[in-house]
């Protein structure tokens, strides 16, 4: 990923509430991957206050917005009765897709924390940066790479998994992004 999303955050304290934060989104990612979901979990949270957890429902509910920063944000949204999250921080296990990054814009919240880049969907720096686009009425810092390794190796396990031939789901056209996560 490029050098300016690895800076460090400002204070010891804040990187280890990234941390923190982080582990209980891979939690949300274990959870999705054991339902057959592409293991991707995210939490909001206001300060240390977590709002909201979510995991990747796409496959459970058919709903193609069902990633897990949507329904983290829905979620948080709900929990602080206002669809404005302006000091919350989302936090992603992987980069966040263009609608992801666009509702972390809409919901105006002031930090976003993801692990590992997304070489073809990733719009928080990769592709695109919605966060960083000063054309938009909003932007907000994003740090890159927090637990970087474990959110990467849980992705590579589950497309693994998926090509497999002992599996019945390997033989459907596995998802674009598994060639990033492919060993
Ligand atoms: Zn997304």
């Amino acid at each position: 990923m490029p050098d300016e999303l690895k800076s460090a955050p400002s204070f010891p304290e804040e990187a280890a509430l990234d941390d923190a934060m982080m582990r209980r989104a891979l939690i949300a990612a274990r959870e999705a991957r054991e339902r057959g979901e592409i293991p991707v979990g995210a939490v909001v949270a206001l300060g240390e206050r977590v709002l909201a957890v979510a995991r990747v429902e796409r496959e459970t509910t058919g709903d193609p917005t069902a990633h897990a920063e949507i329904l983290a944000l829905r979620r948080a949204a709900t929990a602080l009765d206002s669809w404005r999250l302006t000091g919350c921080t989302l936090y992603s296990t992987l980069e966040p897709c263009p609608m992801c990054a666009g509702a972390a814009h809409a919901a105006q919240v002031s930090r976003l924390v993801y692990a590992t880049p997304s070489p073809k969907s990733g719009y928080a720096g990769t592709l695109h940066s919605v966060p960083a686009d000063s054309r938009l009425n909003h932007t907000f810092p994003v740090t890159g790479g927090v637990l970087e390794a474990e959110a990467a190796d849980l992705l590579r396990g589950f497309f693994q998994d998926r090509r497999s031939p002992k599996t019945p789901e390997s033989t459907t056209k596995p998802c674009p992004e598994a060639q990033k996560f492919s060993p």
